[in-house]
């Protein structure tokens, strides 16, 4: 089958990843979504870990913050006050502030006087002990000793441990005599920060960092210092250093919270590490992208699926119809063939019919040109006794004038004769003459011939004729009409007979028949004279006769040839090597049929 190419279509593959393209910036608000979502998330979560640190970090300093206020009245501790040098109660003192810190967790407790010496410490007996010290230059000295609550956040010069100091006066009546401090150890609540990736950051007023999970941060300035702060700082020496280095945070990095204690005016502030969004943000995206791709593959493969079946409606569609087209074709042609065929038929069967009708009027034409020549033949064969008849019939009517009864009474049997013969004549005529349209019948040869035979027993045992038979016992049947098969073979003995009276006995007359090839073959030979020469010749003509004219008429085998070759057979006439006439007729064999013919005309 032929079928039209079709054109190479472009790859769809690459308008997928046009659309693809297309859909990407669908990505965007994704991105964006999931960002906020993942800040807000982290957010809620840094905002609960600050809130529980601001907590933690406010209780811790809670906790401690009355305590000097409390403890300095302590009546240990005012016999310090009031009697410095003595060696017993500074030891009381000592011991006191000791357990008290041993009780509380404070890290050290202390006692200055009025001008900020350290009298009594819980530190005493360590190698860093306080006792001796003057710390009138931390502001909290000076607060306590306005009857104020001194807060101070700073590294301890002696310890060098961070911490946050809690003050408060000792008094006697209105008068101060004494401040007591006590300082909290801070560094163990950056302890308390886990190694998650985000990180504390503490600032106090001057916007250093104080407390942080990141040690490398510690005491950095978050923003620039003031010349006043620079100052206070040299002053009060709250950090290791006195010129505090900057800390520079890169914003885009970290996502930062922040809450302010304003008791202590620090702010806590939480940085999450931006990377922690991005990955969760990246994990989405690439999720989004994936589904995405992956809905462009399915997309894509549904296409491709439909364009298959597509065109393989397509290849069917043309298929069915090419086939239709050719069926359709093929019907034409064979409608064409039919036509043609069926008109064929009608021509053949017309030129059939034309060539019986020629065939028979050649038959008729034939049978006219014969009878044409015969009738010469005629006129002067029937002329002939006509005029011996008038001739005679005169000469009778002259006798009876002259009363010569007898003479004329034998001239009146001369005229009889004379009509008996023409009569004959004409019989013959009228059986040549004849137009025969019976079909050739299934005919027995035996019983034809038998019949034939007894015609002429009477005469053939007046000459004494041997018949010497040589017939199959089967019947042998052919095809001819019962009559006129009777009326070849009658003629055909007779002839034998009337050649057998010119020849002395012994007188023979052989008969025979044998089937061969479709044919029946009957020989029947006599050991007469045979045929002359000019009677092989012209033994069929009409009127052609070696005998007298009271003997023979010459009609005869003019009429066996006739219907013979009507019935489709042949005779043969010829002479046999060992004298005699030996004639073969030859007939078509025919399908054994009834033994009786009676549809043929008899009147022949
Ligand atoms: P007719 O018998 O009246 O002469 P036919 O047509 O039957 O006419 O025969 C024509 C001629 O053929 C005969 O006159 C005879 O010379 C010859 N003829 C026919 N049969 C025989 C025969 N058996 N033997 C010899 N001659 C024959």
């Amino acid at each position: 089958m032929t079928m039209t190419p079709t054109l190479p279509r472009r790859p769809r593959w690459r308008s997928l990843a046009l659309l693809a393209l297309c859909l990407a910036p669908l990505l965007w608000p994704l991105q964006r979504l999931a960002e906020h979502y993942y800040q807000e998330e982290l957010a809620s979560q840094n905002r609960q870990t600050l809130d529980l640190y601001v907590a933690n970090l406010l209780g811790t300093l809670h906790r401690y913050e009355t305590l000097p206020q409390i403890l300095g009245d302590l009546p240990a501790l005012r016999a310090v006050l009031a009697d410095p040098i003595r060696l017993e109660t500074l030891t009381n003192a000592n011991r006191l502030l000791d357990d008290i810190c041993a009780q509380t967790g404070a890290e050290v407790m202390y006692l200055m006087d009025v001008n900020g010496n350290t009298l009594a410490a819980s530190n005493w007996n360590k190698h860093d002990n306080f006792a001796g010290r003057n710390f009138s230059f931390r502001p909290y000295f000076s607060e306590a000793m306005q009857g104020r609550l001194g807060r101070f956040f700073g590294q301890g010069t002696t310890s060098a441990k961070r911490g946050y100091f809690f003050a408060a006066a000792v008094r006697d009546g209105d008068q101060v005599i004494g401040v007591l401090v006590a300082k909290i150890d801070l560094d163990h609540t950056e302890t308390l920060w886990g190694k998650t990736p985000e990180q504390l950051l503490v600032t106090d007023h001057n916007g250093v960092v104080i407390l942080t999970s990141r040690p490398d941060w510690r005491f950095r300035a978050t923003r620039p210092l003031s010349e006043a702060e620079r100052d206070a700082i040299v002053a009060i020496q709250p950090y290791p250093t006195t010129t505090p280095k900057p800390l520079r945070l890169n914003p885009d990095a970290w996502l930062t919270q922040t809450q302010a204690i304003p008791e202590t005016g620090w702010q806590v502030s939480i940085l999450a590490p931006r990377t922690l969004v991005d990955r969760s943000v990246s994990t989405v995206l690439f999720i989004g992208a994936a589904t995405l791709l992956v809905v462009m593959l399915l997309l894509g493969l549904v296409m491709q699926r439909r364009r298959n079946y597509m065109d393989r409606l397509d290849f069917e569609a043309r298929a069915r119809q090419e086939l239709e087209l050719r069926v359709a074709e093929r019907t034409a042609a064979l409608e064409g063939l039919n036509s043609r065929l069926k008109t064929e038929v009608l021509e053949r069967e017309q030129a059939q019919q034309e060539l019986v009708r020629a065939q028979d009027e050649l038959v008729q034409a034939g049978k006219l040109s014969v009878l044409g020549t015969m009738s010469a033949s005629i006129s002067h064969e029937l002329n002939q006794p006509l005029a011996a008849i008038r001739s005679y019939a005169e000469n009778a009517e002259i006798l009876l004038d002259h009363q010569r009864t007898d003479d004329a009474r034998s001239n009146l049997k001369l005229i009889s004769e004379l009509t008996g013969r023409m009569a004959s004549i004409i019989a013959h005529l009228r059986a040549f003459a004849r137009r025969d349209r019976h079909a050739p019948e299934s005919v027995a040869l035996q019983p034809a011939l038998d019949d034939a035979l007894a015609l002429l027993a009477k005469r053939r045992r007046a000459m004494a004729v041997e018949l010497v038979r040589d017939l199959p016992e089967a019947t042998l049947w052919v095809q001819a009409g019962e009559t006129r098969l009777r009326q070849v073979l009658g003629n055909l003995l007779a002839n034998a007979l009337d050649a057998l009276t010119e020849k002395a006995n012994p007188r023979k007359l052989w008969l025979s028949a044998e089937r061969r090839e479709g044919s029946v073959y009957l020989t029947i030979r006599d050991n007469g004279p045979g045929f002359s020469s000019q009677a092989l010749l012209r033994a069929r003509e009409p009127f052609f006769t070696t005998k007298t004219r009271t003997q023979g008429l010459g009609l005869g085998l003019a009429i066996c040839d006739t219907l013979i070759n009507a019935l489709g057979g042949e005779l043969v006439l010829a002479n046999h090597p060992e004298g005699g006439a030996l004639l073969t007729l030859q007939l078509r064999v025919a399908t054994p049929g009834a033994a009786l013919q009676t549809s043929e005309d008899s009147s022949a």
